[in-house]
């Protein structure tokens, strides 16, 4: 039991969310070390949502709901940290959601795929035979997409990416919106719209800025995106782990 006045309690209970999600098959070994360096960073950040991660959130979901084929990516801590909310944002937006593991094994994406219909997904792309599609100049079991998701999307929302494979989706001519604690990676700097916050903040209120944009005419969307840019985006991000903006 973490005592609920640990100064860390927030950290230390995510930390046990992953390992349970571990114990359970969703997770991979190696996602626990990813853990470890956003953890870094969110000390860096103060462990709080910036100014500059909300105006990101905003216009990433300006971004998803101007989208005609968006697709969620959804990879193992992704699924045992905010299972719940990639399903609220999938219906929120209208997109599909889908499996997409860097160390990719059949259990894991059947039990990713579980997960999700278990908190309410209707459908779970990628899994499988259904991953049956490649993402060019990429190696391995990396490249593989479904042919009728990721594939064909428009927009892909990656929390969590490999910078590899973000560069890839980009080069394929897709938007790549992600959640990265690192302002300095390949997927923060290859995407179009970075959200440099933690996942277990940046989802809850992912979902919330899409609901509330969701009624929103097009061209208020469209403005909302024209006021940002995610170079300047991340050169803030950063100015805030210095200490110079909020
Ligand atoms: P890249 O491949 O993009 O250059 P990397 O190789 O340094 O980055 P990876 O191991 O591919 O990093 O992926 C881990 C990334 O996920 C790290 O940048 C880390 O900051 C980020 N990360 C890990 N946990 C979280 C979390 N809970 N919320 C947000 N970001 C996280
Ligand atoms: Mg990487």
């Amino acid at each position: 039991m973490i005592p609920a006045d640990h100064p860390r309690a927030k950290s230390l209970h995510t930390r046990e969310r992953l390992v349970d999600g571990f114990r359970r098959g969703l997770v991979a070994p190696e996602g626990l070390i990813a853990h470890g360096r956003g953890e870094a960073f969110d000390y860096l950040l103060g462990e709080r949502t910036s100014a500059v991660a909300k105006q990101a959130t905003e216009a990433a979901a300006a971004m998803l709901l101007l989208s005609k084929r968006p697709v969620l990516s959804v990879n193992g801590n992704a699924a045992a940290l905010v299972p719940k909310e990639i399903v609220e944002l999938a219906k929120a937006i209208g997109a599909a959601i889908e499996v997409n593991l860097f160390y990719r094994t059949q259990e894991r994406e059947q039990a990713i795929k579980d997960e999700l219909l278990r908190f309410g997904a209707k459908d779970v792309l990628g899994v499988g035979e259904g991953a049956s599609a490649q993402i060019p100049e990429l190696s391995s079991e990396r490249r593989r997409v479904d042919p009728e998701g990721i594939f064909v999307a428009d927009t892909v929302f990656v929390p969590l990416e490999d910078g590899d494979r973000a560069e890839a989706l980009a080069r394929m001519g897709k938007k790549v919106i992600t959640i990265d604690l690192n302002p300095l990676s390949r997927t923060s700097r290859a995407a179009s719209v970075t959200i440099v916050d933690n996942l277990v903040r940046a989802m809850p209120a992912l979902v919330k800025a899409a609901e509330a944009l969701k009624g929103k005419d097009e061209k208020t969307l469209q403005k909302i995106l024209a006021g940002f840019d995610n170079n300047e985006n991340l050169g803030r991000s950063l100015m805030t782990i210095r200490g110079g903006t909020k």
